[in-house]
Protein backbone atom coordinates (compact mmCIF):
# COMPACT_ATOMS: atom_id res chain seq x y z
CA UNK A 1 0.00 0.00 0.00
CA UNK A 2 1.17 3.19 -0.79
CA UNK A 3 0.53 5.75 2.05
CA UNK A 4 1.69 8.75 0.85
CA UNK A 5 -1.57 8.68 -1.24
CA UNK A 6 -3.72 8.85 2.23
CA UNK A 7 -3.10 12.27 2.99
CA UNK A 8 -2.67 14.17 6.34
CA UNK A 9 -4.77 12.56 9.18
CA UNK A 10 -6.81 14.77 10.37
CA UNK A 11 -6.18 14.47 14.66
CA UNK A 12 -7.67 16.34 16.95
CA UNK A 13 -4.43 17.06 19.29
CA UNK A 14 -4.69 17.04 23.18
CA UNK A 15 -1.89 18.65 25.28
CA UNK A 16 -1.62 17.80 28.99
CA UNK A 17 0.07 19.97 31.07
CA UNK A 18 1.08 18.60 34.71
CA UNK A 19 0.63 21.93 36.52
CA UNK A 20 2.13 20.28 39.73
CA UNK A 21 3.00 16.64 41.62
CA UNK A 22 1.48 17.18 44.98
CA UNK A 23 -2.06 16.60 45.81
CA UNK A 24 -4.66 16.63 49.03
CA UNK A 25 -5.15 12.94 48.33
CA UNK A 26 -3.89 9.93 47.57
CA UNK A 27 -5.34 7.45 45.28
CA UNK A 28 -4.28 4.00 44.47
CA UNK A 29 -4.79 4.58 41.00
CA UNK A 30 -2.74 7.72 40.84
CA UNK A 31 -0.33 7.22 37.68
CA UNK A 32 1.27 10.59 38.71
CA UNK A 33 2.26 9.08 41.80
CA UNK A 34 0.86 12.26 43.52
CA UNK A 35 0.27 12.63 47.28
CA UNK A 36 -0.01 15.00 50.31
CA UNK A 37 3.91 14.63 50.95
CA UNK A 38 4.94 14.70 47.17
CA UNK A 39 7.29 17.63 46.32
CA UNK A 40 5.29 20.43 44.13
CA UNK A 41 7.31 21.00 41.84
CA UNK A 42 4.67 23.43 39.97
CA UNK A 43 5.30 24.46 36.21
CA UNK A 44 4.48 28.27 36.78
CA UNK A 45 1.99 30.58 34.70
CA UNK A 46 4.99 32.06 32.42
CA UNK A 47 5.83 28.39 31.13
CA UNK A 48 1.90 27.19 30.78
CA UNK A 49 1.28 30.55 28.55
CA UNK A 50 4.81 30.14 26.82
CA UNK A 51 3.33 26.16 26.77
CA UNK A 52 -0.07 27.21 25.37
CA UNK A 53 1.04 29.66 22.63
CA UNK A 54 3.99 26.80 21.53
CA UNK A 55 0.94 24.58 21.42
CA UNK A 56 -1.87 26.80 19.72
CA UNK A 57 0.48 27.68 17.06
CA UNK A 58 1.28 23.97 16.22
CA UNK A 59 -2.15 23.13 16.10
CA UNK A 60 -3.30 21.71 19.24
CA UNK A 61 -6.92 21.82 19.94
CA UNK A 62 -7.35 20.95 22.79
CA UNK A 63 -5.19 21.28 26.48
CA UNK A 64 -5.95 19.41 29.63
CA UNK A 65 -4.84 20.90 32.97
CA UNK A 66 -4.25 18.00 35.74
CA UNK A 67 -1.34 16.98 38.86
CA UNK A 68 -1.49 16.31 40.96
CA UNK A 69 -4.60 18.83 42.45
CA UNK A 70 -4.18 21.86 39.93
CA UNK A 71 -6.40 23.98 42.43
CA UNK A 72 -3.98 23.75 45.29
CA UNK A 73 -1.76 26.20 43.16
CA UNK A 74 -2.68 30.11 43.37
CA UNK A 75 -2.32 31.03 39.78
CA UNK A 76 -4.17 28.21 38.72
CA UNK A 77 -6.78 30.74 37.74
CA UNK A 78 -4.83 32.67 35.94
CA UNK A 79 -3.28 29.39 33.56
CA UNK A 80 -6.85 28.58 33.44
CA UNK A 81 -7.94 31.90 32.16
CA UNK A 82 -4.92 32.35 29.70
CA UNK A 83 -5.52 28.71 27.86
CA UNK A 84 -9.38 29.29 27.54
CA UNK A 85 -9.24 32.65 25.89
CA UNK A 86 -7.08 30.60 23.27
CA UNK A 87 -8.58 26.66 23.23
CA UNK A 88 -10.56 24.35 24.59
CA UNK A 89 -9.34 23.95 27.97
CA UNK A 90 -10.47 21.53 30.66
CA UNK A 91 -9.15 20.72 34.36
CA UNK A 92 -9.31 17.89 36.15
CA UNK A 93 -9.57 18.22 40.18
CA UNK A 94 -10.36 16.86 43.44
CA UNK A 95 -10.18 20.25 45.36
CA UNK A 96 -13.57 22.20 43.78
CA UNK A 97 -15.28 22.19 47.32
CA UNK A 98 -16.46 25.78 47.83
CA UNK A 99 -18.50 28.31 46.37
CA UNK A 100 -14.97 30.58 45.73
CA UNK A 101 -13.80 27.83 43.69
CA UNK A 102 -17.07 27.18 41.93
CA UNK A 103 -17.14 30.71 41.00
CA UNK A 104 -13.49 30.72 39.65
CA UNK A 105 -13.96 27.96 37.48
CA UNK A 106 -16.83 29.09 36.14
CA UNK A 107 -15.19 32.98 34.95
CA UNK A 108 -12.36 30.72 33.63
CA UNK A 109 -14.89 29.46 31.20
CA UNK A 110 -13.36 25.92 30.92
CA UNK A 111 -14.92 23.73 28.44
CA UNK A 112 -15.09 20.91 30.59
CA UNK A 113 -14.39 20.22 34.86
CA UNK A 114 -13.08 16.56 35.65
CA UNK A 115 -13.29 15.59 38.98
CA UNK A 116 -11.94 12.98 41.25
CA UNK A 117 -12.67 11.40 44.07
CA UNK A 118 -10.83 9.06 46.53
S1 LIG B 1 -6.93 13.13 43.01
FE1 LIG B 1 -5.89 12.71 41.04
S2 LIG B 1 -3.82 13.56 41.26
FE2 LIG B 1 -4.69 13.38 43.32
S3 LIG B 1 -3.94 11.37 44.06
FE3 LIG B 1 -6.00 11.07 43.16
S4 LIG B 1 -5.61 10.50 41.02
FE4 LIG B 1 -3.70 11.40 41.81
Amino acid sequence: MDISACGPVDLAWKLWIYTNYDCNLKCSYCVAKSGPNVPRRAIGLANVCRLVDEAVALGFAHFFFTGGEPFLLNDIYDMLAYSSERVATMVQASEIRDGMTVIAVLQAALDRVSIAKE
